[in-house]
């Protein structure tokens, strides 16, 4: 592997005054940076990151200096002539692409036609508009000057300090930034309105969006983004450090948010809320994401990782405080019970294939940095495991520790142990130790538990195929034992037993901690199912086990037949998160049901037959005085119901859909399930409506929703002429590309001629997303969705190859063990399904 250099070891800039001047007619810019820092002694020459920019001069303290662009390493060397001080300034002039792939300084284009600059600089694309020390410990000032069409709106980190116009441009200075890195630095050019707010201590919020979009949208965000600032200014004991922060709703963007410091970017998906036309999962949602990324403007932008192995205490946190503040502003939407479906499924279904990486991993090449944002692993597990840390030390002791980490290491970097050892001191428990096997070991234990009488007897091996027999690694498991029995904290051994003080079955990881447990005694797995039936589990612990069963039968500790067996004790659970895992089982159950008709039919049936004691209460319309829980509930049972194909429910559905004259007028939380059976069991002509609705819809939750069912299509003929428009950019925008892909290749019938597809217009997407964050998502999403050996032959054909490029490597060789592993799992447990009956 080639390891690249850390330039800040030779030069440490302190201050940059950056001129940039973009210009949307060439798609190019120029500029100037001056750098003041201080070179290592005796250096002979300075190098900085540079990528794809031309240039034209540099003076070190004021004296013309020779230099060398080294495009393989993304360098600028740059001699030291004539230089004897070990402080110095840099200055040097350069041009510049404005290029459509969405990162460095790129357009975004309105519904209208105009054109807004953004800059998306995480992790390593502030090299691509100006040359810099780009990496996160390389810490300094920025003053910023921007050149702008006049009338346009500018922002940047900070406020503006001074404007002046000459002619036709617009010259902005921001004020200087705090000390912080590269990849936080942002602005944003163009056509935008907002609508604007105060904290209670000052700090200016303003949301911003192209004028696409109607100020009401605003207005959720806003209110959010003010109390969740409030929020985290009394958590973390330590204020927002700016005056101001903006969010911004950018119509082009590539992930879903970025939380440059003080000017928040976003997906308009993440940040817009239409009342009347945004469902309350997707509501959920854009309060979840500001919260994250507000949740950085402390871990991450104030306190810095200092390199990018340490990604997770950026992002692990993120995600764990995202839930920790959506839950005490939004109780009532019980999103700590979402946070343990969502995260932690997601979490534990990457977390158990061979060769998934540790929540803190070894990065040396900045192109490994693009598979370090593992969304299952960095963010899910990582905050999975915070939550575990969270609770060993205690709730108090937690709010404390983060008080003094904030305090020490302010306006600095750090690494894991850096905070660990802030919990440590509050706390006086041996966080290090206990939290370091758990963020450095790849995967999660199995343990296995044997209750006989006074006996308990434990083994912990990792969780993976039963191929292999024990493994080496050991975790010191926190056991959360049910009912109280003797105390036990930690079982920090490969086995062992624990005599009992009372003969009760036990259940154990009550919290769904990250681990799972198998009870070996079939006496005891029927007393579990007794208690789900008898409603006496709490929804967290009924969704665990039933996550739990599943996670043993994918993986040969279980089987199929298990899961199925708990999921009939589920038919009339009313939890939407527990139902989030029953819909999983399902389709996990479908997918080995692929190809064998009458497996197929009997998962149909029992879909419904689950399905209906909801449909019954719940039916189509939404009930002005209902929970939010049904209301999202609704969605997961008439997915399934439609699934199941049961001619009433079908019928339904189509009754649904000419309801509404326009497709806009379906209600937004069962909108996507309606306009999918449309699709499939309608008129042909709905898939050329939608078609032809698709590129002018604004609101992006209902081109979503819209994209979705299109590529739900069983009609190959339209499928293969909607694939013509994928690379039409007044289609389809870059951003959602990848959607279309992915879902009409988890389409089955539309699935062949997808991939021929893909594999053929694979040149346009590497031009378009190879050095992207979502570049590799392409690998990751077909390991996920391909179950036999035919498209194990066409991935590892296509994919292998690619195995040289960094960016790709990790997700094709876990894509591979994935396939195969479904491969063998279909082959165990497919034939179970066809003889297993379903009990009245
Ligand atoms: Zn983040």
């Amino acid at each position: 592997m080639v390891k690249v250099d850390r330039l800040y070891e030779t030069f440490q800039p302190s201050r940059y005054e950056l001129s940039i001047d973009p210009n949307k007619n060439t798609m190019r810019f120029k500029g100037s940076v001056t750098i003041h820092g201080k070179v290592k002694s005796q250096a002979t020459s300075v190098r900085l990151h540079a990528k794809k920019l031309a240039i034209t001069s540099v003076t070190v303290n004021d004296i013309v200096q020779n230099f060398k662009v080294i495009p393989e390493k993304d360098e600028l060397k740059i001699d030291l002539k004539n230089i004897s001080k070990t402080q110095i300034t840099i200055i040097v002039h350069f041009k510049g692409f404005i290029t459509k792939p969405m990162h460095g300084l790129y357009p975004c284009f309105t519904q209208d036609g105009s054109i807004i600059l953004a800059t998306q600089f995480e992790s390593h694309h502030a090299r691509e508009v100006f040359p810099c020390i780009d990496e996160p410990e390389a810490k300094a000032i920025f003053s910023l000057t921007l050149a702008s069409p006049k009338n346009e709106i500018v922002l940047s980190n900070t406020e503006a300090a001074s404007i002046t116009h000459k002619g036709e441009t617009t010259h902005t200075t921001f004020y200087d930034t705090p000390l912080m890195s590269t990849y936080l630095l942002a602005f944003v050019i163009g056509d935008l309105h907002a609508t604007n707010g105060t904290t209670k201590n000052g700090t200016k919020v303003s949301v911003w969006s192209s004028k696409d979009h109607s100020k009401k949208n605003l207005a959720f965000a806003l209110d959010t983004a003010v109390k969740v600032t409030e929020f985290f200014n009394e958590y973390f004991d330590t204020p927002y450090p700016l005056t101001k922060c903006d969010h911004v709703a950018l119509p082009d963007f590539s992930s879903g948010a970025m939380e440059n410091w003080g000017l928040i970017t976003y997906r308009e998906v993440c940040l817009l809320v239409d009342e009347a036309t945004t469902s309350a999962s997707t509501k959920e949602y854009v309060a979840t994401v500001i919260a994250h990324e507000l949740s950085h403007q402390w871990f991450g932008n104030l306190v810095t990782m200092k390199w990018w192995d340490d990604l997770w205490l950026n992002e692990s946190f993120a995600t764990l405080m995202e839930y920790i503040a959506v839950d005490a502003l939004y109780p009532e939407w019980d999103i700590m019970l979402s946070f343990a479906s969502q995260e932690a499924l997601s979490a534990f279904w990457r977390d158990c294939l061979p060769g998934v990486q540790a929540v803190k991993t070894h990065v040396n090449h900045p192109d490994e940095i693009s598979t370090l944002f593992d969304p299952s692993i960095v963010y899910a597990k990582g905050a999975r495991l915070l939550l575990m840390a969270h609770d060993y030390v205690g709730k108090a002791n937690f709010k404390k520790g983060l008080r003094h980490y904030f305090e020490q290491y302010a306006y600095g970097n750090t690494t894991g142990d850096d905070l660990w050892s802030s919990l440590e001191i509050v706390s006086g428990k041996k966080v290090k130790s206990f939290m370091n096997k758990w963020i450095e070991q790849p995967g999660f234990p199995l343990l296995m538990v044997n209750q006989k009488d006074l006996k308990l007897s434990l083994k912990q091996n990792r969780f993976s195929d039963t191929s292999k027999k024990d493994t080496p690694e050991i975790w010191p498991i926190p056991l959360g034992i049910k009912p109280k029995n003797k105390s036990i904290e930690l079982f920090n051994k490969p086995s062992g037993s624990i005599k009992l003080e009372k003969p009760d079955f036990l259940r154990l990881n009550s919290g769904g901690l990250h681990y799972s447990v198998r009870y070996e005694n079939p006496e005891h797995r029927a007393y579990l199912k007794s208690l789900i039936k008898s409603g006496k589990l709490n929804p967290s612990e009924r969704l665990f086990l039933l996550n739990d069963t599943l996670m043993q039968a994918r993986t040969g500790h279980g089987s199929i037949i298990e899961t199925l067996d708990l999921l009939d004790a589920l038919s009339m659970e009313r939890m939407e998160p527990v139902w989030g895992v029953m819909s999983l089982c399902m389709s996990d159950a479908r997918t080995l049901a692929e190809d064998d008709d009458l497996a197929e039919q009997k998962m149909k049936s029992f879909a419904w037959k689950l399905a209906k004691y909801n449909y019954d209460i719940l039916g189509w319309q939404k009930n002005d005085d209902e929970s939010l829980n049904d209301t999202k509930l609704r969605g997961i049972i008439l997915g399934m119901s439609t699934y199941s194909e049961e001619p009433s429910v079908i019928k339904a559905a189509l009754r649904e859909y000419h309801r509404y004259k326009k497709i806009e007028n379906i209600p937004a939380d069962t909108r996507h399930i309606i306009l999918s059976a449309a699709v499939r069991h309608g008129d042909m002509k709905i898939f050329d409506d939608l078609i032809a609705l698709y590129p002018t819809i604004t609101n992006a939750d209902l081109r979503q929703d819209v994209c979705n069912a299109i590529t739900g299509t069983r009609n190959l003929t339209q499928a293969k002429e909607s694939f013509k428009l994928l690379k039409k950019p007044d289609f389809v925008r870059l951003q959602d590309f990848d959607r279309w892909v992915i879902f009409y290749l988890r389409n089955r019938k539309t699935r062949k001629v997808m991939w021929s597809w893909l594999t053929s217009n694979w040149g346009w997407i590497t031009k378009n997303f190879g050095d992207d964050k979502s570049y590799d998502l392409y690998p990751r999403h077909a390991g996920r969705i391909f179950a036999t050996n035919e498209w194990l032959d066409k991935y590892n054909d296509f994919f292998l190859p690619m195995k040289k490029e960094i960016s790709l490597k990790r997700n094709i060789e876990i894509g591979v063990q994935e396939i195969t592993s479904r491969i063998k799992w279909r082959k165990r447990d497919t034939k179970k399904l066809e003889t297993w009956n379903i009990t009245d």
